[in-house]
């Protein structure tokens, strides 16, 4: 008997200890003295067992161990009532937030939904280095050298005069055109750099989404229609496109696509600037001088090329007004 009333004692410590932190003092003092299961109460009702001389001794032990328990319960649990009401550090009434578990990147999501598409189209995922010699960032792609895209205004360098940030995801393009037979089929998502200063639109880097098919008789034709099916699958059937001269250096002839404005369908508003249209991406049929000189022969094959920009795509699709806020790591959009 003597041994069984110790145990509890040495029991009772560690629970008390666990209900300290959790506060939970209900359950504690029905684990003791509850009627049926309490182990106080079992242990009282042992006591007409005994013989006349143990109860002589363990009937006031067993009493006075039920009133010490009865009695630091109710001290501990007042103790704890006031260390909580009385700290303005903690507040009972915040709820708790719940668990989360967070997501993919809205450019990630983007990324994956667009491939989605290209890859039903039979295009190829290709991904390269960040960090790029301008032969494939500028000279394969008719950039020569002096061309005012290579101005260190807008090019960050690594080492001068040749390693660079890549500015565009072209770059990937020449590489897979120097290193591969046709026909081919690619569209290539990355990042990109350049010498920009950070503000709501524009940042010192951003994404692009770059696409390219090169194969025997391959029209401008062939490019609308890609670009067309690909827009209605992002953005529904009733979007409207519009097709325009545009110079770009690695193609010819280039082409920008603007897309009519789906807040004010074309009649001008904020979002278009009061234009009606948005501007989309440039693309273009990829040019004799760059076929030429990634190894492909431009008397046998043509191609096209496209590229856009993929931040702006994710603030679209996410209603994200500020740019920074891509790369700000806040969690409201989730
Ligand atoms: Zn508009």
């Amino acid at each position: 008997m003597q041994g069984e009333i110790n145990d509890i004692r040495k029991v009772f410590d560690s629970d008390l200890r666990a209900a300290k932190l959790s506060g939970d003092f209900d359950t504690l003092y029905l684990k003791y003295f509850s009627k049926t299961q309490g182990i106080i109460s079992l242990l009282l009702k042992k006591i007409p067992e005994l013989t006349i001389e143990d109860r002589k001794i363990f009937g006031p032990e067993i009493n006075e161990l039920q009133n010490d328990l009865k009695r630091v319960i109710e001290s501990a649990r007042a103790e704890y009532e006031e260390t909580v009401t009385s700290d303005p550090s903690i507040d009972l009434t915040v709820i708790e937030p719940p668990y989360n578990t967070g997501m993919m990147h809205p450019i990630t999501q983007t990324i994956l939904e667009m491939n989605k598409f290209f890859r039903y189209y039979g295009f190829s995922i290709a991904e390269g280095p960040e960090i790029e010699s301008d032969e494939y960032n500028f000279r394969k792609l008719n950039l020569p050298e002096g061309h005012p895209a290579t101005d260190l205004q807008d090019t960050l360098f690594v080492r001068e005069p040749n390693i660079l940030l890549r500015t565009h995801t072209s770059s990937i393009e020449a590489r897979v055109l120097t290193e591969y037979e046709p026909p081919l089929r690619v569209v290539v998502p990355g990042k990109v750099y350049r010498n920009e200063t950070a503000n709501a639109s524009n940042l010192g880097f951003f994404h692009q989404y770059q696409g390219f098919v090169v194969d025997k008789n391959i029209t401008i034709q062939h490019l609308k229609g890609t670009l067309e099916a690909f827009h209605k699958f992002l953005f529904g059937d009733d979007i409207v496109l519009r097709f325009r001269y545009k110079y770009y250096p690695e193609v010819s002839p280039g082409m920008g696509v603007d897309m009519q404005c789906r807040f004010c369908a074309g009649m001008g508003c904020v979002v278009c600037r009061q234009k009606g249209w948005i501007e989309v991406l440039g693309s273009g049929m990829i040019h004799y001088n760059t076929l030429k000189m990634c190894g492909i022969d431009p008397e046998e094959y043509t191609g096209f090329a496209f590229g856009m920009g993929l931040d702006r795509l994710a603030m679209s699709k996410f209603e994200i007004n500020d740019i920074r806020k891509l790369y700000s790591g806040e969690m409201i959009y989730v």
